[in-house]
């Protein structure tokens, strides 16, 4: 039983210590470990859900008259405007005391049953910052580390909401600070900063205050870095800046949103960017997604569903190890335990200059990535379902069938 559920049934339904019963379901969530709280009105109750391992899972149900009162809740806790329930809004708890300091970030959004309030949620201490703890595979691995030691260009992380994009752009930096130490500057412009680094100057974006990505990056190519984090490229003018700061001696990451790892370069060129301009200023792209690693307590041989093991070719089904979690209490009856991550390394050498210059469009990129020798995010998730360390079906969910 949760701290939520001890709570509510040690009072009266008309006595509920509203302040107590938000932080019993923020402790729940925090000792579950997951990343995101839910608390939203449906048809006949308030669901709170909880993020874990990606995916959502129902913690409690609660009283639908409860809502208003523990939206006004998170709103104080989160320094929002307590009367404004039409407008959406944003903010953030810096500590949680009850719950291993973690910071909170609140945001509600109003719906037509009332407001919806999704907590994020961060734990500072709960994170290593190295390449290696990630999950790379090794050749991955190989391949970054030559990107980050080189002074010039742009290196891209790519992949949706949730793919690992932000701990591995953090990882990377820890990785340069590492081998470099206090001999190379290091700063970046971000949109939330999400962590402090040691030896990093880090800027915090404020659009309210017309802080923006190209202002705070104007100012800081004043400020000689030779590396430079841009916490997401969304707009032309940031996109311009980075390729130009890439393409002037200064060695850029930053991460985009993009459909695939190929897209990368369709993106930008619709946001107005010169094609030999990428193709001289990017260095590589890195597409992430992650997938769910099946639970070492309960994993067991099986043989996946005919019609997946038909994507596969015959020499490979036969040498495969399937493995899947069948539940068990370890992992909360969901088989899984953990994460792992899979990843796609595009490289830009002369052939893919070429083609990136002649405005090809994606599909065919990824193409000439894949001649190149590019492992499909499908190839690498398959060698970690080969290798039983995850299942079929969580490959399928997260990636989709790509073809060999
Ligand atoms: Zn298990």
């Amino acid at each position: 039983m949760n701290e939520t559920v001890r709570f509510l049934q040690s009072l009266a339904d008309d006595d509920i210590d509203i302040p107590k019963l938000v932080n019993c379901v923020i402790i729940d969530a925090v000792r579950a470990g997951a990343s995101d709280i839910h608390i939203e009105p449906w048809e006949n109750s308030i669901a709170v859900r909880i993020r874990l391992s990606g995916v959502l899972n129902e913690l409690v149900h609660l009283p639908l008259d409860l809502m208003p009162k523990i939206s006004g809740r998170l709103k104080v806790m989160a320094n929002l405007i307590a009367h404004e329930n039409i407008l959406p809004q944003e903010g953030r708890a810096p500590t949680f005391p009850e719950a291993g300091n973690v910071e909170l970030r609140v945001s509600t959004f109003p719906t037509v049953r009332g407001e919806k309030i999704v907590i994020r949620i961060f734990d500072p201490t709960n994170r290593s910052f190295s390449l290696t703890g990630l999950g790379f595979e090794e050749d991955t691995l190989t391949v970054l580390y030559k990107l980050l030691a080189r002074p010039s260009g742009l290196v891209l992380l790519t992949g949706p909401t949730g793919s690992g994009k932000t701990t591995a752009i953090y990882a990377a930096l820890h990785h340069i600070i590492e081998r470099a130490g206090p001999t190379i500057s290091v700063a970046t412009v971000e949109d939330p900063v999400e962590f402090n680094l040691s030896m990093i100057s880090q800027s915090q974006c404020n659009p309210a205050r017309d802080y923006t990505y190209p202002v705070a990056l104007r100012s800081l190519m004043r400020q000689d870095p030779q590396v430079i984090m841009i916490g997401e490229i969304r707009d032309a003018e940031t996109a311009n800046i980075a390729v130009q700061a890439g393409l002037t001696g200064h060695l850029v990451l930053s991460t985009i949103h993009s459909g695939s790892t190929a897209g990368v370069f369709a993106r930008m060129i619709n946001m107005g960017l010169e094609p030999f301009l990428l193709s001289s200023s990017i260095v590589g792209v890195l597409g992430l997604r992650l997938v769910r690693k099946n639970c070492p307590v309960c994993s067991e041989t099986y043989t996946p569903e005919a019609g997946l093991l038909k994507l596969l070719p015959d020499e490979i089904r036969q040498t495969a190890d399937f493995r899947k979690g069948m539940g068990c209490t370890a992992c909360a009856h969901t088989g899984f335990s953990g994460r792992a991550t899979v990843t796609e390394m595009l490289i830009v050498e002369e052939v893919l200059r070429e083609a990136v210059l002649q405005k090809m469009p994606t599909r065919q990129l990824q193409e000439v990535a894949i001649q190149q020798g590019m492992l499909t995010l499908w190839q690498m998730g398959m060698r970690r379902v080969l290798r039983g360390e995850t299942s079929f079906e969580e490959v399928m969910r997260v990636i989709g069938f790509e073809g060999f």
